[in-house]
């Protein structure tokens, strides 16, 4: 278990990862922002990343969100969160309210309700669309053969702020060919953002151009086993 000191020294080393993995790669380190994943970690953990320094967390449920982060972000005013899993329609307004970026738009429904909560509450989340680059049947995201219809869909028909593409890869394979598919479904439809890479493989994700990368267990220590959702 890891315990609260841990977490700024868990947060430096990681940090010190990024650093060189981007100076390897000819980037500059603060082009690319990491995204602590505090999924399934108490808020005590959270408190002591922050006190840490760190201002950008991800978590995967939005329950979970609505259990920790009310009090957190009512703190905190300046600490950003990102929805990197799965959002549920009837989960949409509590989502709104307490994430800041959706890095999981994946169908146009989605899209659709985004859009009109935003202008009912007059918030304006960063949204990514998730790209299903492993073209895995039970994941998320758009088919990469869909991904510039899909873009042109939500810019022309919803004017959604898109900033970006997040991937998830297949499990069991190589990242890299997923990291380079999706730095160039970004790149040749004008995105900035690319949220890719997680503990195993950020510093790969770096090499091929990620600007977000979300790290959960490198900075809060391993997680019980559970039933991953997509
Ligand atoms: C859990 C999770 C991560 C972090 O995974 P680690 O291997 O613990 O770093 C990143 N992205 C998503 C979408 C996740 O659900």
């Amino acid at each position: 278990m890891t315990s609260e000191t841990d977490i700024a020294t868990n947060l430096a080393a990681v940090k010190a990862r990024i650093d060189l993995a981007a100076a390897e790669a000819g980037r500059e380190t603060h082009s690319i922002e990491l995204v602590a994943i505090s999924k399934t970690k108490p808020a005590p953990l959270i408190r002591s990343a922050i006190a840490a320094g760190q201002k950008v967390f991800g978590e995967n449920r939005v329950q979970e969100v609505e259990n920790k982060w009310p009090e957190i972000k009512a703190q905190y005013p300046d600490v950003r969160l990102h929805l990197v899993g799965p959002l549920q329609r009837n989960k949409l307004k509590r989502a709104v309210a307490l994430c800041d970026v959706i890095e999981t738009v994946d169908r146009e429904k989605l899209v659709r309700a985004l859009v009109d909560e935003m202008a009912a509450t007059g918030r304006t989340l960063d949204c990514l669309v998730q790209v299903n680059t492993g073209e895995e049947p039970q994941k998320a995201g758009i088919l990469p053969a869909q991904i510039d219809e899909f873009l042109n869909i939500c810019r022309k028909d919803y004017d959604l702020p898109v900033a970006g593409l997040m991937c998830i890869p297949p499990f069991d394979e190589e990242p890299a060919f997923h990291f380079a598919l999706l730095a160039e479904m970004a790149r040749r439809n004008g995105l900035q953002t690319i949220s890719m890479g997680m503990t195993g493989d950020f510093e790969s994700a770096i090499r091929f151009g990620a600007t977000h990368v979300r790290v959960g267990t490198a900075i809060f220590g391993a997680r019980p086993p559970f039933k991953p959702t997509q």
